[in-house]
């Protein structure tokens, strides 16, 4: 139950992060919210108000993690779902029915981009691509485009597209801006104070913070919140209370965590650009990023992914990965701990060498989600897998 307070001045994300808005503080209160592990809850007839089902999203602990979110992303409203691709799927089923078109961004995370181009065509949803960094928006709207799809910052070469012209375009067009912040997370990045309608997260990813669970969120205006919540109510991506606790667990270190990623993946960013071998490092924090000026001016941080391409290709990349000590060789990120892929393994794997390439992804790309160790075993650990690559 929301208590009614007078307007405050807005709480910063650490905050935000730790005490829930809705928290009610009596004497003998847990300091922690209690898992509700319950499907079903007391319910006798009307007068008893909403009736509550954990496939309603609407168990208290579901609700907690997707308030909480909404405050970190200064949007009215939040869903908390079963998986980031839960979260995406049903904002998109939501906005859209058969005969209706997307304009999306080329750069997507793999999951995602097939969505677009093999499942919501079955459903009459067609989706034409648009490279961010220099593609023509408003040429691939149609009268039934409904949606604009983004990705701020893309994998795994960390471009920032600026969203505002195409928040601009979508505002004249009346058309919606979803956006998949994961990379960014809303300690580096309010993508809604930028226009944007709905921000969409991988909450396995920053959010969560610990690689032990999937979930997802999308945040935005109610109304349209409301219709994401009336789609999962029938596919039923749903996040379970325990996995929604854990994910509420790793909100109240979100900011600490990412401003450590911050500072871990400038530091070995800094460190890989000047290693032989190493032809070249994405990381919108160096001044080489083609996207470092608005990044700077758009982030609060530049965020915890570093790519970089190795001069030996292929063979080189797959001997720095198996040499890692303390990195792990892994998919996925944004967790504690550091993780290292090759996209050509993971979300490009469906793509030719030469498709790669025009992504800005060569063989011999080597991503690196930059954990929150102590830097410099990092970058003894990459100092001795370089070695190891030759
Ligand atoms: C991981 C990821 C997803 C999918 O999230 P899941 O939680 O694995 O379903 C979507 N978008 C981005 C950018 C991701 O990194």
């Amino acid at each position: 139950m929301a208590r009614s307070k007078p307007p405050e001045r807005k709480r910063g994300q650490g905050t935000l992060g730790i005490h829930s808005d809705a928290a009610e503080r009596t004497a003998g209160s847990p300091v922690v919210p209690p898992i509700v592990q319950s499907a079903t809850f007391h319910w006798a007839d009307p007068s008893d108000g909403d009736l509550l089902y954990t496939r309603w999203t609407n168990n208290p602990n579901q609700e907690l993690v997707a308030d909480k979110v909404a405050a970190l992303e200064g949007m009215e409203a939040g869903i908390a779902l079963g998986s980031g691709m839960g979260a995406i799927a049903c904002t998109l089923l939501a906005l859209t029915e058969a005969g209706d078109h997307i304009a999306a961004s080329s750069l997507l995370y793999g999951g995602t981009n097939t969505l677009l181009a093999s499942e919501l065509p079955r459903r009459g949803v067609e989706t034409s691509f648009v490279d961010p960094r220099d593609g023509d928006w408003e040429a691939a709207l149609r009268p039934e485009t409904r949606v604009i799809y983004l990705e701020l910052p893309t994998n795994p070469t960390m471009r920032v597209p600026d969203p505002r012209p195409v928040v601009a375009l979508a505002r004249r067009k009346g058309i919606v801006v979803v956006a998949d912040v994961t990379f960014a997370s809303p300690v580096n990045l309010r993508a809604g104070s930028l226009g944007v309608d709905v921000v969409v997260h991988s909450a396995t990813k920053y959010l969560g913070g610990h690689a032990d669970i999937i979930a997802g969120v999308a945040a935005g205006p109610r109304n349209i919140i409301d219709q994401v919540n009336h789609v999962s109510r029938f596919f039923g991506p749903v996040l379970d209370p325990h996995a929604a606790w854990l994910l509420d667990r790793g909100l109240r270190t979100l900011e600490v965590r990412v401003r450590r990623h911050n500072e871990n993946a400038q530091h070995v960013a800094e460190w890989l650009a000047r290693q032989p071998g190493v032809t070249r490092v994405d990381y919108p924090g160096l001044a080489s990023h083609p996207d470092h000026a608005v990044a700077k001016e758009l982030l609060d941080g530049f965020g915890g992914m570093v790519g970089f391409v190795l001069e030996g290709g292929a063979p080189a990349a797959d001997r720095f990965v198996s040499a890692l000590e303390v990195a792990i060789a892994a998919p996925s990120l944004g967790g504690v701990e550091t993780l290292v892929s090759q996209p050509r393994y993971t979300s490009h794997v469906g793509l030719s060498a030469e498709e790669r390439e025009a992504r800005g992804v060569p063989d011999g790309f080597v991503r690196i989600s930059v954990g929150i160790e102590d830097r410099d075993d990092l970058t003894a650990d990459f100092q001795q897998a370089l070695a190891a690559a030759g």
